[in-house]
């Protein structure tokens, strides 16, 4: 077969070529020595613990006792998703990200911000996106490749477990500004929900029985009720709203990740399953309460502890992110039937 070459990036003018590929190769090094074992995925880690580092300081800014934090730590997990474990006879609690997930919801962000239509106010001071349902729709409809990326996200990580099989792609201006603040306000919600596991006592003894160590694998996940993944709900909510805020993103854009993650379990429950069973609700992966009740319990806490015209766009802007990831799926869903057929199979790593 005739070789094939990428290019990954082009070597900046006016630099020493050797320098800039030394440099690289030292900075991937580095980023490989930072990992506190030989499990983790060196950039997963590396973004996991930049957040760490706002949640932690969020949470030291905000609450008025802050528990101990917890490890954090990369691993495949088979769920779309991270999770916090205790290690059994310790008090030592590890958070733990699914390795692809900021694979995911970086493409998923893409995605999704690329349905949003631009919105041109005519003063040139703000970039700004229409909310409108009926905006958006119009959108996926005259944007048949905005669909298409996002079934090329939710197919590679559904059939190979491995969402970066996606074709890559760069994502034109304006949607470039809003994907990485999409992406950024669900990896926060996300940390800031497991980190909510450990400030409501979820994870201490007398809250959970303790589970022995099996083998290898020295902790183990611990069931939590609905009312439990309800209440981390909030916590990651209040704490990545705040994180955002205080990097001067407004409430509404802040609160986004909340609802773009329950689209992104969602849609790879339902994804999975079609695969796998040829019927998209045959299986839900993991215990995690309903996308719906979750959508719900979240917009009431946005009204507890935001100014009714911060809570009312909030609330409108996760309307409509659910609107198009919901737009999305359906064509997404179609596209994998036609393309592979239902139960043709995926990944052995989903549970
Ligand atoms: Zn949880």
């Amino acid at each position: 077969m005739a070789e094939q070459q990428y290019d990954v990036g082009a070597v900046p003018k006016g630099i020493d070529r050797q320098k800039f590929i030394d440099d690289w190769v030292r900075s991937s090094e580095e980023l490989i020595a930072e990992c506190p074992t030989k499990y983790e995925h060196p950039t997963s880690y590396k973004i996991a613990k930049d957040l760490a580092v706002s949640i932690r300081q969020t949470g030291g800014r905000i609450l008025r006792s802050a528990p101990e934090w917890p490890t954090i730590a990369t691993l495949p997990t088979g769920r779309v998703n991270a999770m916090t474990v205790r290690v059994p006879g310790s008090a030592a609690k590890a958070i733990l990200f699914e390795s692809s997930f900021f694979t995911f919801a970086n493409l998923l962000s893409k995605a999704v911000a690329a349905a949003m239509p631009y919105a041109d106010r005519g003063d040139g001071d703000y970039l700004s996106f229409s909310s409108d349902p009926e905006n958006i729709k119009r959108r996926i409809s005259s944007e048949p490749g905005v669909a298409e990326r996002f079934f090329q996200a939710v197919a590679a990580y559904a059939r190979f477990g491995d969402p970066s099989r996606a074709p890559q792609y760069a994502l034109g201006w304006p949607h470039s500004h809003l994907a990485p603040v999409f992406r950024e306000s669900m990896e926060l919600f996300v940390l800031g929900h497991e980190y909510g596991h450990v400030i409501a006592g979820h994870l201490d003894p007398q809250s959970t029985p303790d589970i022995p160590a099996e083998g290898d694998f020295a902790a183990d996940e611990l069931e939590y009720s609905w009312r439990q993944e309800i209440v981390a709900d909030h916590f990651g909510s209040v704490l990545s709203v705040a994180a955002m805020s205080s990097d001067g993103y407004d409430a509404a854009l802040s609160a986004s990740g909340g609802d773009l993650f329950f689209s992104a379990m969602d849609v790879m429950d339902r994804a999975v399953s079609l695969l796998r069973y040829g019927d998209e609700s045959a299986q839900k992966l993991g215990s995690h309460p309903p996308a719906t009740m979750r959508r719900e319990m979240l917009r009431r806490g946005w009204s507890e502890y935001m100014d009714e015209a911060q809570a009312q766009s909030a609330v409108a802007l996760a309307d409509s992110v659910q609107v198009a990831t919901g737009l999305l799926w359906e064509r997404a869903r179609k596209r994998l039937v036609d393309q592979y057929g239902p139960g043709s199979g995926v990944d052995t790593s989903w549970r």
